[in-house]
């Protein structure tokens, strides 16, 4: 019987322990850490992923200061706006939403962010920080899977670790956390050969792919941790029931709401071979928010030189 990683206990738990932090620095006369999430255009996931992480600020005492602008922005006046912000000593966390519109460089926004407020942790002296074992900002869902990791008391040291996917924002900074923790690590991609034979091979298989159920039975060394970072909409009942079988809960929400979320992994072979897996919904998903407010209270207290 396979174990399920509950994503969303531990994101509560994360929550909880940085309301407290914060409540502490406001019994210490400071004021609470203060994040600015900048927001281009009207893309409705976009709106959506503000809206549920400045919610989660508010719960946990951080203050936010909201910045939105047209999608007819030019690149010059967004980078000037983030420069302002870093400039601002009331802001601590700065995090611009991804996507930017056609024509806007996302590197060149990127690198007007004050590292140190770089709480999404995709500036390049961050990325830089987290390959040469250096302390810095980390992007928050990787980060996320390894405290997920921690909690569950999954050992990673010595572990064969595949992750596939290397994007910016999960697969290479997964990569590198997994290998500062002494995993051996293997990167996979779309140009991998053979990848179930590489996959297969995996103690500990983190996958962002952005493709539905990719990773089958084949894919998966029986008793495996299995993570599942992707998240796709299910909107066929026919793909429902190949994917989830009898689970009527799943076909209700495509008839409800025209869609259900799949991750990258197939759910019923991951619960058939895996050692322990996340879920998806309820995985990953609820810890990126939950490390992005830790994120934002670590970079309050270095601005006020709280070092413990
Ligand atoms: P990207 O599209 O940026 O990267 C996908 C990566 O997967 C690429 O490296 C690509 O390879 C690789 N890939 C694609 N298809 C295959 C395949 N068939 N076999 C092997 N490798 C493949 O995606 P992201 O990293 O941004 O996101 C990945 C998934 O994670 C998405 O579903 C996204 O929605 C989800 N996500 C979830 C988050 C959460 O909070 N749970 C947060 C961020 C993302 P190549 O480099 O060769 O193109």
């Amino acid at each position: 019987m396979s174990r399920i990683l509950d994503g969303r206990a531990a994101a509560s738990a994360i929550r909880a322990e940085v309301a407290q932090q914060v409540a502490a620095l406001a019994s210490h006369g400071m004021r609470p850490p203060c994040l600015a999430p900048v927001l281009v255009g009207e893309n409705p996931a976009s709106l959506l992923y503000v809206r549920n992480k400045i919610k989660a600020c508010r719960e946990a005492g951080i203050t936010t200061r909201e910045q939105r602008l047209p999608d007819s922005v030019t690149q010059k006046d967004l980078v000037g706006l983030v420069k302002e912000l870093s400039a601002d000593e009331a802001v601590d966390g700065i995090l611009v939403q991804m996507p930017l519109p056609v024509g806007v460089s996302r590197r060149a926004v990127i690198e007007a962010i004050d590292p140190g407020k770089d709480v999404d942790g995709f500036h390049p002296l961050n990325a830089g920080r987290l390959w040469s074992g250096e302390p810095g900002f980390v992007p928050c869902t990787p980060l996320g899977v390894m405290e997920l990791l921690d909690r569950e008391r999954i050992p990673v040291e010595g572990a064969e670790a595949v992750v596939v996917g290397r994007s910016e924002i999960v697969g290479r900074p997964m990569g590198a956390l997994l290998l500062r923790r002494n995993a051996t690590v293997t990167f996979c991609h779309s140009r991998s050969r053979e990848l179930s034979g590489l996959t297969s091979r995996a103690d500990l298989l983190v996958v962002a792919t952005g493709r539905p159920a990719v990773i089958t039975r084949e894919f998966i060394k029986p008793g495996a941790t299995v993570i599942d970072v992707g998240i796709n909409q299910v909107t066929g009942e026919q793909q429902a029931r190949d994917l989830f079988g009898d689970d009527a809960s799943r076909l209700a929400e495509i008839r409800g709401k025209g869609h259900t979320l799949v991750g990258d992994v197939h759910p019923l072979h991951v619960a058939e071979r895996a050692g322990a897996y996340t879920p998806v919904p309820g995985g990953v998903g609820p810890l990126t928010v939950a490390l992005l407010l830790r994120n934002t209270l670590d970079a309050a207290r270095a601005r006020r030189g709280i070092t413990e």
